[in-house]
């Protein structure tokens, strides 16, 4: 499903007045497809991600997925929307201590498939955590703990567990701030192949200008305001 912000405004209080964190922004990203989000510090890219995943509402412009529109939802049918067709990875990956990389995956299933049905459906979320570990190249880890993977495979998780529910759209915050170059780079070709297999449309925000060769297209912020910036 396309992804689909037009005319989007954004502010924040701001002592006696208030911020413009996104000016009029319109993005469109289609399935299979990713755009990079770059720009200074302070530029709205976060805010520009929150509002793709419907996590904030805009002040003013329209968030559409495959055609619906996410603002006129009711907060019920929004909370739905948001499970289903949202993948959201965020720089840190916040995964569970106690838990096995497959277990971090099927953890929200596990509170998800209470009552009837449940086994079955638990189940098949086991299989699928394990699908998905391989597809994001953890094959044969999926029983290890958070501190027995390497920072780069951390990150591998945390972009397994946002495709978890097979979501539409990926909305992905700095993936790479906390990896050193050549993994950032591989977490960036993960992130690319993801966008293919499991043809999401994914929205990324990336400081590391190197590595925009994998983006379909890039948008540069500035000041809430978006531009498309002539590539080298
Ligand atoms: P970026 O991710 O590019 O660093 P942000 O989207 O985080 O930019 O921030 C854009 C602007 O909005 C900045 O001026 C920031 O200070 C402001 N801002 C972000 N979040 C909040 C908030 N929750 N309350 C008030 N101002 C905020
Ligand atoms: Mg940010």
């Amino acid at each position: 499903m396309t992804l689909e912000l037009s005319d989007v405004t954004l502010t924040y209080p701001d002592g006696d007045g208030r911020i413009t964190a996104l000016d009029r922004v319109s993005v469109r990203v289609a399935p299979g497809e990713s755009a990079a989000v770059v720009g200074p510090s302070g530029s709205g890219k976060s805010s520009l991600l929150a509002v793709a995943a419907a996590l904030i509402r805009p002040d003013a412009g329209t968030v559409r997925i495959g055609g619906t529109d996410t603002l006129g939802l009711r907060p019920r049918e929004l909370s739905e929307l948001r499970l289903r067709e949202i993948g959201i990875v965020f720089q840190q990956p916040n995964l569970v201590a106690s838990l096995t990389a497959a277990e971090q995956l099927v953890v929200t299933e596990h509170m998800r498939a209470r009552g009837r049905g449940g086994r079955a459906r638990m189940r098949a979320a086991r299989e699928r955590a394990m699908e998905t570990l391989a597809a994001v190249g953890l094959a044969g880890k999926e029983h290890r703990h958070p501190h027995r993977l390497s920072g780069g495979e951390r990150q591998r998780v945390n972009i397994a567990r946002a495709l978890m529910g097979r979501p539409s759209v990926l909305v992905v915050d700095e993936p790479t701030a906390a990896l050193d170059h050549e993994r950032g780079e591989r977490i960036m070709e993960l992130v690319a192949d993801a966008t293919r297999t499991f043809d999401v449309a994914t929205l990324l925000v990336t400081h590391d200008t190197e590595y925009l060769g994998y983006a379909a297209s890039v948008l540069e912020m500035r000041d809430g305001r978006l531009r498309i910036p002539d590539r080298a």
